[in-house]
């Protein structure tokens, strides 16, 4: 049997950084990763560019995680700062975009993967190695004795690198609901007519939750920025775990405000207005003002309004129906489009986890980082934040730590 101090399973980048970590105080740290090779998510994210953390000073950033407190102790443990120093110091720098994203200046998420794999030249790594069983004393799948284990096997979206729901039961921490987070929406209208139009800048209502950002139809439904990040609300709203059935019924719609700049008493007062100076221009036309090309001739076959319409033949009743529309344009929701799902929601419960380590409650020298936690961020490099900072720390505190057991 091979005996090791800290046993990491899974090589992603809470895994990663969790043996980075330990290594610094321990010369006996092993990662076993199911793959063939490490972080293979890590590649795919943003869009292979990697968007690795979001530039918002600490106090701020935590205000759009629903588990805001606890994170803190790890965001103040490894820092934007200190995380992009890591990399900075083989060479690699970075930039910030819109909504302070941060990617590595070469746009190369195989960029960090490099760095990340150079710095665990200490470390012994095991792959395609599937962890399947954790015996009571720290056995791992009858092969490996560890001494403190760190699972870090990530959520359950993109099957294909890596994940899968059967790590949740690899001990016997209590578990939350899981659900899809940053998943598109399948509508039950079929839009393969419009499927790539976008609409700028439009305000996405759910209930009471409003978000303002891009919407991209695509032939299934909805996606794009705006539609992502409400997505997280509406996953959480809707009740259904995905460890019980992963067959979820949904239906609900959500509306788009496709003018957030006017109100509806500005619209009427600018189609009082133009309807009369402007009779003779066809509505399809007049739209141009409101809306991009491509979806018009969908918005008005959707309120049944002929595009061909003069704009003095159109009555009262139309008109009010076109503003109305035109505020508020609803779709009905009939599915998450899982396969897409960008991140998992739940996951351990937290309340089971010591924030300031990241060790078990309830079963001393196990810990636990990144996804597999109940712990997710909107889009903009808020997740890989997660990974790296609950990495470290379950990293550091495990090599810090004596152990518990005998
Ligand atoms: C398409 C896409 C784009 C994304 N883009 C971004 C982005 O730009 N910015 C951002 O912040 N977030 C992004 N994310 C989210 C981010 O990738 C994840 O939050 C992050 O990868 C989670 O890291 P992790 O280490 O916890 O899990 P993972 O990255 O999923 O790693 C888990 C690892 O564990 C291994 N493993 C699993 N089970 C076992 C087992 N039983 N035995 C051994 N090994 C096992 C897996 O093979 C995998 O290597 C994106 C996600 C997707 C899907």
């Amino acid at each position: 049997m091979e005996e090791y101090e800290i046993a990491v399973i899974g090589g992603g980048p809470a895994g990663i950084m969790a043996a980075i970590a330990a290594s610094k105080n321990s010369s006996n740290v092993i990662i076993l990763e199911k793959n063939p090779k490490l972080g293979r998510k890590l590649l795919t994210t943003g869009g292979g560019r990697c968007n690795i953390t979001n530039a918002k000073p600490i106090k701020k950033l935590l205000k759009f995680y629903p588990q805001k407190n606890f994170l803190k102790h790890s965001f103040y443990t490894l820092t934007n700062e200190y995380l992009l120093s890591f990399f900075e110091n083989k060479g690699l720098n970075f930039i910030e975009e819109d909504n302070n994203r941060i990617f590595p200046e070469s746009e190369k998420s195989s960029d960090i993967l490099k760095i990340l794999t150079d710095y665990l030249e200490d470390v012994v790594i095991s792959y395609n190695f599937e962890v399947k069983s954790i015996s009571d004393d720290f056995v791992i799948n009858d092969k490996i004795k560890a001494d403190k284990i760190i699972i870090a096997t990530g959520g359950i979206t993109y099957p294909q690198t890596g994940c899968s729901i059967d790590n949740y039961f690899l001990t016997s921490q209590p578990l939350t609901d899981i659900k899809y987070g940053l998943v598109p929406l399948v509508t039950k209208k079929d839009l393969s007519s419009i499927a790539g139009v976008t609409l700028y800048d439009v305000v996405i209502s759910y209930k009471k939750t409003k978000v303002q950002g891009n919407v991209l139809i695509s032939h299934v439904g909805l996606t794009g920025p705006g539609i992502i990040d409400l997505s997280n609300d509406i996953s959480e709203s809707i009740s259904y775990n995905l460890l019980e059935n992963d067959d979820v019924d949904v239906d609900f719609e959500i509306a788009i405000d496709l003018c957030p700049e006017s109100s509806r008493e500005e619209l009427q007062d600018k189609f009082n207005q133009d309807f009369q100076t402007k009779g003779k221009t066809m509505i399809k036309n007049y739209l141009k003002l409101f809306l991009t090309n491509k979806f018009i001739d969908f918005f008005l076959d959707e309120i049944n309004l002929d595009g061909e319409t003069q704009l003095s033949r159109i009555n009262k009743k139309s008109k009010n129906r076109l503003i109305e529309n035109l505020k508020r344009f609803t779709f009905n929701i009939t599915g998450f489009n899982d396969k897409l799902a960008k991140v998992t929601i739940g996951g351990i419960d937290l309340d089971s986890i010591n924030p300031k380590t990241m060790e078990s409650t309830i079963i001393p020298d196990l810990y636990f980082a990144g996804e597999v936690l109940d712990l997710h961020g909107p889009t903009g490099g808020y997740n890989l934040k997660i990974a790296f900072s609950t990495g470290y720390l379950a990293g550091l505190s495990a090599s810090e730590k004596k152990k518990d057991r005998n």
